[in-house]
């Protein structure tokens, strides 16, 4: 067979609609061969699955790639929908004039929405269809937090969804991709049947270790076969509020109709059999400070890990909530590790002043639920100055360069606080903390503004059973009755608890 040419399009966006809008500037771009350069680099700065797909690909023997874009924004509010409209234009002119093309790989979220549309990820599936032809295989890889729309689903041969929370799995379904791809090619027809089970589960309750989700992830795996060629369960990412949003089961088989739709409709009854388990408690505020100050005093227990919900980056928290910060510093915690907080405007002040000077320390937060949306802290001193860029060194982004912007260690008292200034982060490596002079061990509570990712690198430092989920408030708390959800489909659980449904695929 001749050196098969694949398409290489990515687009990435989590957008919470309570988050601000993420425009242009915000995005990080890539075009042409810049991002062949990163995926065959050991240390890509794009997304893990390009990276797995590209080396799959290379060891199958030779192929052209042709790299359109890759648009990512991580996660954030809905996109400035001029500009992803834009982009999708740019898309579709570049592979039009690279055709024929054998083939298409699109990285994706799968959960972005624009000021102006709830759906971008199907309009831009759909003009990759158009535009190469709809008899040339697209493959796709997405977040298991991706809202799937019938339109993603009619114009993607098939699509590829992690299977782990917290995500771990990038490369290897970069790998499936491939593979998948190459089957196409030598000739495999797939057939997909997919069904949306009326569930919006919070969050919290979609790690896959162990729990609800994890079971039905692991069963799904156990009917992969000589027909069954991928299952993925996307449980979707609620704070998007869309007409899509929804338990996805997605079953693609080797052109088998009748055996997708059988375990589609098998999977679909189980999720919602087991809806009851989705519902998740959280921590109380007044319980998880009290078991920090109790960390503080009592060294002989083991260390405690806060995951601030209201505030969760991951999901297009603003990373400066202060609900956690204020009530710790009100109860006088000690050992306190506050992983991030953003705040360029306070970093500017810790700059111009130095290291070692005592001040007064004005935390300015997010609004929400707020009157006062500042924190003030006497006698702060800065403890360390930085200049933003560190190496991830340990987990599933290990290699991958961040650039938070200048950033300031701030003593309060007991309390230590990292401010960053670019843009908020997810957690500080353990590698960057240990070089700003803060031995891991030593702190007796972290505080982290993440839901679940962290456990990927922090099981290391803290039992799971220390890591406590605090229910802040916030635009990323999963309390999702807490909400005003205008385009999710009702009824969905557990938003509403009390309606039946029965399953059926089209
Ligand atoms: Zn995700």
């Amino acid at each position: 067979m001749k050196q098969p040419k694949i398409a290489i399009v990515g687009m990435f966006l989590e957008s919470n609609r309570y988050a601000a809008v993420v425009s242009k500037e915000k995005f990080h771009k890539t075009y042409g061969d810049n991002i062949i350069e990163d995926a065959r680099s050991p240390s890509p700065k794009l997304l893990k699955e390009g990276q797995g797909f590209f080396e799959q690909m290379d060891a199958a023997g030779a192929w052209q790639p042709v790299p359109i874009s890759m648009i990512i924004g991580g996660a954030g509010g809905p996109a400035d929908d001029t500009f992803i409209r834009e982009e999708i234009d740019k898309v579709r002119l570049a592979l039009t004039s690279q055709l024929p093309l054998d083939g298409v790989y699109i990285l994706n979220h799968g959960a972005m929405t624009t000021t102006e549309q709830g759906d971008p990820d199907g309009l831009l599936y759909e003009t990759v269809k158009d535009a190469v032809g709809a008899s040339i295989p697209i493959v796709t890889t997405i977040d298991l937090h991706a809202n799937i729309s019938q339109r993603m689903v009619d114009n993607a041969n098939v699509i590829v969804a992690y299977r782990t929370d917290p995500h771990i799995d990038q490369f290897e379904c970069g790998k499936e991709a491939a593979d998948i791809l190459l089957e196409i090619l030598a000739g495999m027809q797939p057939v997909v049947r997919n069904i949306r089970v009326p569930i919006v589960p919070p969050n919290v309750s979609l790690l896959t270790d162990n729990g609800p989700y994890g079971d039905l992830i692991d069963y799904g795996q156990s009917k992969i076969d000589q027909e069954i060629l991928n299952v993925s369960i996307v449980a979707g990412f609620a704070y998007g509020d869309t007409a899509d949003n929804g338990l996805h089961i997605i079953v693609t088989s080797r052109n088998n109709a009748e055996a997708a739709q059988a375990l589609c409709l098998q999977l679909a009854e189980m999720a919602w059999a087991m809806k009851e388990r989705f519902l998740w408690d959280l921590v109380p505020i007044e319980q998880a400070v009290a078991s920090a100050v109790a960390s503080g005093i009592d060294h002989s227990t083991q260390p405690i890990l806060l995951a601030d919900l209201g505030d969760n980056i991951g999901a297009g928290g603003p990373g400066n909530t202060l609900w956690l910060i204020e009530s710790l510093h009100q109860a006088g915690a000690q050992g306190v590790f506050i992983g991030s907080f953003f705040d360029p405007t306070l970093v500017a002040l810790a700059s111009d002043i130095g290291i070692g000077a005592n001040f007064t320390a004005v935390f300015h937060g997010d609004t929400w639920e707020r009157s006062d949306a500042t924190f003030v802290a006497e006698n702060a001193v800065v403890k360390y100055l930085h200049p933003g860029k560190f190496n991830i060194t340990s987990g599933p982004l290990k290699g991958m360069l961040v650039n938070a912007g200048p950033m300031c260690l701030l003593d309060l008292g007991g309390i230590v606080v990292l401010v960053t200034s670019r843009r908020p982060i997810v957690w500080p490596d353990p590698a960057l903390i240990e070089s700003m002079g803060i031995g891991i061990s030593s702190i007796r509570t972290l505080v982290l503004k993440c839901r679940s990712n962290y456990r990927a690198v922090f099981n290391a430092y803290f039992d799971t059973d220390r890591m406590i989920e605090v229910d802040t408030p916030g635009r990323t708390s999963p309390v999702l009755s807490r909400h005003d959800w205008t385009c999710i489909p009702r009824p969905s659980y557990p938003i509403d608890l009390e309606f039946d449904w029965q399953p059926s695929t089209g």
